[in-house]
């Protein structure tokens, strides 16, 4: 089969298209042939040799979708030809945390790569049924940015009414977050660079929209949007060029969700900035697995909308990690194949 795999850490000419087995799937196990796969930062990081350097060669990509093609002895869920979106959050299945469907509270949890690949084994259980009415395309942009903002707003107790400020708002997480905040009756105020991707915004629910550049004030600018108030959720995935302003901005009693730190990790702050104002910060990482598989009709029922920024075949991924990291996106990078 062709796929993409990655021999050693470096820039986007790691990212090589070439010959490799097929894989047999294993007891459990089910073998997708797979026609389009979202990109994620996390793949991007995975290049970079960010989560270490493995000896062998990294097929990398998490989100998938395609068509069941063989099933390991045992399987039991799943037939050859039945249209699945993968999911790709693995753990150990039988800790206290799996037990309750907490599947990221795992210590063996963590995310799947490979599906940059015209084939890809999964076990069973992280398969979830793909909807009608998608592509294949969209349903391989769904995956980690809905599991993961819907994990956390859930964590975070959004309520209708309560306002949201939303840091990067035109990602792939962004118009998820966007998207299943307003689906749940909240305010968001989103922050873009880009004046050109405002109107958009809108489009897809923003009420207000905050172009962002270096040394503006966005916390001011929500005070001012809130009668002083302050937002009562903050989704930061910038990190370190966002982090002060989203304490600043947050209301007394709100939350800070962390997601992501895409200017860096390192930041400073008064703590008593965040206990005198009751703040929570709240680190979110993936979500529950239970999670793909209820939302998922919600796209049928046009409730929430895949956003395709652009789609690549799979032999040009090096050009659709280069859009990804140098030229901004609105929605996802789809890679076909
Ligand atoms: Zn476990």
């Amino acid at each position: 089969m062709k796929a993409i795999r990655i021999h050693e850490p470096g820039d986007i000419t790691v990212l090589r298209y070439e010959d490799t087995d097929v894989p047999e799937p294993g007891v459990g196990q089910v073998r997708v042939r797979l026609h389009a796969a979202g990109i994620n930062h996390r793949d991007i990081w995975v290049r970079q040799g960010n989560f270490g350097h493995p000896a062998e060669p990294v097929i990398p990509g998490s989100d998938g979708a395609g068509e069941v093609d063989a099933i390991g002895a045992g399987v039991t869920r799943w037939s050859v030809g039945q249209k699945v979106v993968v999911n790709p959050g693995l753990s150990c299945g039988a800790c206290p945390a799996c037990l309750s469907g907490n599947q990221p509270a795992c210590r063996m949890f963590r995310i799947f790569d490979g599906t940059y690949a015209e084939y890809v084994v999964v076990p069973e259980e992280n398969l979830a049924a793909m909807p009608g009415g998608l592509t294949f395309a969209e349903a391989a942009s769904i995956g980690i940015p809905y599991v993961t903002a819907e994990d956390f707003l859930i964590r975070a107790q959004a309520l209708p009414g309560q306002t949201m400020l939303l840091w990067g708002a035109t990602g792939g997480l962004g118009l998820a977050t966007l998207q299943l905040a307003k689906l749940r009756g909240m305010r968001v105020i989103a922050v873009t660079r880009s004046q050109h991707r405002s109107e958009k915004l809108r489009q897809y629910g923003a009420d207000e929209v905050l172009v962002f550049n270096p040394g503006e004030d966005v916390a001011d600018a929500v005070m001012g949007l809130t009668q002083g108030r302050g937002a009562d959720i903050v989704v930061d995935s910038i990190g370190r060029d966002s982090f002060p302003q989203s304490l600043s901005a947050t209301a007394r009693g709100g939350v800070i969700v962390t997601v992501g730190s895409t200017t860096g990790g390192q930041v400073t702050f008064e703590l008593g900035q965040l206990f005198r104002s009751r703040i929570t910060l709240l680190g979110a990482f993936m979500g529950s697995a239970s999670i793909l598989p209820r939302i998922l009709p919600l796209f049928s029922r046009g409730l929430l909308v895949p956003v395709i920024d652009n789609t690549y075949p799979l032999e040009q991924a090096d050009q659709a990690h280069d859009q990804m990291e140098h030229h901004g996106v609105f929605g996802k990078i789809i890679l076909t194949m």
